[in-house]
This record gives structure tokens, C-alpha cells and sequence, in this order.
């Protein structure tokens, strides 16, 4: 895949880069085992008053960089505005809180005695140079998910983004140079995905963090391990959105709508597939389908558009196979289904039913505006649809009853439960999946914590 920029609301072809050489390449890991020597011991504080300082330059560029991501990947602007904002405020969330997430922990005296040690403590001390192989659905969030909690833990960034979002990538590497960061801590790699098995293997790599497909994290992650070295997996998702007779069925087909074409429906936590109680399903099913055919689709740089076109031509193919197999095997289609003439890679909000465990479309993830509904006739049976996939991320759940809840809170096999409420991901949340979702958590402490070396310092 060349690295450039090509817009997808009208497949126009705007930059084109050349990938760096060996020789740059060489020289920019040089660079973060260098600055790691020194940066590593950079006062925690010292390193927030830096991060501060590049979140208040994106929100001044707020506007600028929302453009540039939407012509890139093709998210409603509006959207891409409220993802510049959250960054801004993840990196002031570690900014504030990493001295306490990595102060040195001191174990009760009582617990070690038998150890021999008068005292104890563990320190998080950094790793190094760390890889993160970025996707394009969120361009800055998954960057700066990664970057925020690293770089405040001491490590150092190497970034190798999406082939097709590389001003959004040469933008961040800016971002901290501007901050004041020195030029090591952070650098983008302008490279194809042929070259990070290179780079992964380099000693001077400490660590990796992947968000992206299945196969993707599979190689990144084979690699890693035949090097024996850490690696955080952030794939793909299915999200349940389990829809129970309790719930308030307008809010939850409300919220519905936004949970499943937020992003354009590119969004690894998404909801995909609906999980309705037979009670409620003929109602749900109505509502749901009345607020997505009522989207506003079209031009992503329009203020009032919801949803926009998919990034690129090929995510467009897929996702319309997916389509066309389930209803090759009898899958009803509610609304849309169709993509329309014209320019640009549009596909429109698209509600499935009478899906079975045939079609790929319940295995694999749908990664646009697509929503698949299920007919569940209690508790038990939605449970048991909501865990019938590969995936694990994060799971929603509509219930104003305790015992359903419990149950939804012990049973549901993902990282995430979001009771009455849609999937989002916050600083101050962990964030991750289990099953084929990845490993690993990304923000809060345990994000943090992921790339540290958790020292345990004994004295006699
Ligand atoms: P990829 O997983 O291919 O891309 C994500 C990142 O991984 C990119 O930087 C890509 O580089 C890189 N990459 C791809 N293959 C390898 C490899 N073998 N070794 C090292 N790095 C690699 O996602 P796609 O854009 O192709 O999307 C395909 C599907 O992946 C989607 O339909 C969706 O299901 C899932 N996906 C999930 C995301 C999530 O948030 N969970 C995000 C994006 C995709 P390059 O761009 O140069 O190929």
C-alpha cells in the first residue's frame, strides 16, 4: 500500500510519500536509544509540564487537525473534532496523574518479614524504545492512547502508522517536538507494514503495542515473541449490545444508533450485534431501524453529516461481502444494504436480521455502518449469542433489573461491561479485550504500567 493521503469521499489522491530508507531508519533508532538514556531520567514532573504543553498546542490546532484526519480517513468532522479534544485531555490526565500511578509502592512490612528485608519497595522504572503499529479508524487517539502513559512512564515512541493517514502521523511527531519534547522521544517511521518485522527484531526495541486487525497483531505479536519481548494487542471486536424487557427501549435504540456508526462504524468497540429479548424485539427492532435509516450520510467535512464514507475502497469491498454472504444465505435486510453510484467509498447504514452461525458476518467483524439483529428468548439465550464470538472487547447492556445485570457483570466474555450505556473509553479506564480481541490493557494505571519494568528493590 503506497503511503499517502487519498480522500475517500471522493477517492482523490492528495500526498504521496516516499517510505524512509535504511539509512533514516538507522539513524532515527540511534536516536531513541539515545534519547531513552537520557530522557529515561527526566523528574516525572518535568516530563507533565512537556506533556501539558503539547496538549494545549492541540487544542489550538484543534480545528486544523480534525481537517486533516477527516480528509484522510474520512470521519465527520465533528467527530474528528471531539477526538482531537479527548486527546488533549488524555495527556493531561497523565500529565497529572502518572507521578502517582508510578510512585514506588511499599508493600505492608508484615507481608515481607519472612523475606529477610528490612525494607521493600517496587519501582516502575521505563523500557525503552517502543513500537507502536497504529491503525487509521481514530488517527490520534490510538496513537496518543499509546504515547501519553509511554512517554510519561520514560519510554521512548517510535510510530509506525497507517500507510494511509501519514499527515496525521507526521503531525503527531510535530506535536511533541513542538512541546518541547527532545527530538528522540517521540518519532514517526514513514513505512510500509513490510518493514516492521526489521525494525521489531532491532534490539534497541524494548516493546510493542499493536491496534489493528487479527492478522496484524498476529504477526507483530510472532515476532515479538521470538524476540521475547512485551507486546500489548489491541485487535478487532464484536461488540453484544443485549437489549433486555426492563430496558428503556428508547434510549437504548437511541443510543443504539450512535454505538454502532460512531466513526462511520469503524470502530473496534462498536456495537455489532444486537442482542434483543423476544419481548421487546419486534419494538426494538422498528425504532432502531427508523433512527438509522434517518442518518444524515454524506460529505465528512459537511458539519451536519453523521456518517461518511468508509476510509478506503478496499474496507468498502469487504464489508460488502460480509453483506452479500449473509444474504446470500437468507439474511433479511431491514435497511440499506446497498451502495450507492457515485463517487466516494459511502456505504449506507445497513440493518441485518435472521442471522445464523453460518454467515461470516456473525464470526467476523463488520467495520462499517452495518448492524446485525438477534431474537433472544431469555437470559440464558442472550448470553449464550453474546459470547458466540472470536472477539472480546467490550460488551453493552440494557437492564433496569439487578439480577440480569449480576449475571451480564459475571458471565460475558470481554474486557468491558457498559450497563445502560454505550462502549466508550475514558483515561481513567482500563481498556482492552480478552479471546481474539488482543491482550494487554491501554490506559488508567494498568496502561501505564504495561510498559514498565516493575523493579522490586530489596534491602538487608
Ligand atoms: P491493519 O491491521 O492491516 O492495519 C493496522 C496497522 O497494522 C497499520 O499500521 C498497518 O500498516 C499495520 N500492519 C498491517 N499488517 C501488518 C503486518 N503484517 N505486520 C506489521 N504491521 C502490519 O488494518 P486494515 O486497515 O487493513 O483493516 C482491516 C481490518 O482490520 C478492518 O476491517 C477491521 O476489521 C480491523 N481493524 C481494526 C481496528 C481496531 O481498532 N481494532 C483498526 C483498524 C482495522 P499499513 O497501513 O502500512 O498496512
Amino acid at each position: 500500500m503506497p503511503i499517502a493521503t487519498v480522500n475517500p469521499a471522493n477517492g482523490e489522491t492528495l500526498k504521496t510519500y516516499e517510505a524512509m530508507g535504511e539509512e533514516e531508519l538507522e539513524r532515527r533508532l540511534q536516536l531513541a536509544e539515545a534519547t531513552f538514556r537520557t530522557y529515561r531520567t527526566a523528574h516525572v514532573v518535568d516530563r507533565g509540564r512537556l506533556m501539558l504543553q503539547a496538549a494545549n498546542l492541540l487544542d489550538e490546532d484543534r480545528d486544523d487537525i480534525a481537517r486533516v484526519m477527516t480528509t484522510e480517513m474520512g470521519k465527520p468532522v465533528v467527530q474528528a473534532r471531539a477526538e482531537a479534544a479527548k486527546c488533549a485531555k488524555a495527556m493531561r490526565w497523565y500529565a497529572e496523574h502518572a507521578e502517582e500511578l508510578l510512585a514506588d509502592e511499599e508493600p505492608a512490612a508484615a507481608d515481607v518479614t519472612d523475606s529477610g528485608a528490612s525494607r521493600v519497595r517496587v519501582r516502575y522504572r521505563p523500557l525503552g524504545p517502543v513500537l507502536a503499529v497504529m491503525p487509521w479508524n481514530f488517527p490520534l487517539w490510538q496513537v496518543i492512547r499509546f504515547a501519553a502513559p509511554a512517554l510519561m512512564a520514560g519510554n521512548v515512541g517510535l510510530l509506525k502508522h497507517a500507510s494511509n493517514v501519514p499527515q496525521t502521523a507526521l503531525y503527531l511527531e510535530d506535536l511533541f517536538h513542538r512541546a518541547g519534547f527532545t527530538e528522540g522521544c517521540f518519532q514517526t517511521l514513514l513505512i510500509g507494514s513490510g518493514a516492521v518485522d526489521e525494525i521489531l527484531r532491532d534490539e534497541r526495541v524494548k516493546a510493542a503495542t499493536l491496534t489493528g486487525s487479527e492478522p496484524a497483531g498476529r504477526a507483530v505479536a510472532s515476532t515479538a515473541g521470538r524476540m521475547v519481548k512485551k507486546t500489548v494487542l489491541e485487535l478487532g471486536g464484536s461488540d453484544p449490545f443485549v437489549v433486555m424487557p426492563s430496558a428503556d427501549l428508547d434510549r437504548a435504540a437511541r443510543v443504539a444508533v450512535t454505538a454502532r456508526v460512531q466513526n462511520n462504524g469503524q470502530s473496534c468497540i462498536a456495537a455489532k450485534r444486537f442482542i434483543v429479548h423476544s419481548d421487546v424485539y419486534d419494538a426494538f427492532a422498528e425504532r432502531f431501524t427508523e433512527g438509522m435509516k434517518a442518518l444524515r450520510v454524506g460529505d465528512p467535512l459537511e458539519e451536519e453529516t453523521e456518517v461518511g464514507p468508509l476510509a478506503s475502497e478496499q474496507g468498502r469491498a469487504d464489508l460488502e461481502e460480509l453483506v452479500d454472504d449473509a444474504t446470500r444465505s437468507g439474511a433479511r435486510v431491514l435497511c440499506g444494504g446497498e451502495r450507492p453510484d457515485g463517487p466516494g467509498w459511502y456505504y449506507p447504514p445497513t440493518v441485518l436480521a435472521g442471522l445464523t452461525r453460518e454467515m461470516r458476518i456473525h464470526r467476523e467483524e463488520a467495520f462499517g455502518p452495518v448492524a446485525t439483529l438477534y431474537r433472544a428468548a431469555d437470559l440464558d439465550e442472550a448470553v449464550l449469542i453474546a459470547n458466540d464470538s472470536p472477539f472480546g472487547l467490550s460488551s453493552n447492556v440494557w437492564t433496569r433489573d439487578q439480577a440480569e445485570e449480576d449475571r451480564f457483570v459475571r458471565d460475558l466474555e470481554a474486557g468491558g461491561v457498559f450497563v445502560n450505556g454505550m462502549t466508550a473509553s475514558h483515561p481513567a479506564l482500563p481498556f482492552g479485550g480478552v479471546k481474539r480481541s488482543g491482550y494487554g490493557r491501554e490506559l488508567s494505571g494498568h496502561g501505564i504500567r504495561e510498559f514498565c519494568n516493575i523493579t522490586t528493590v530489596w534491602h538487608g
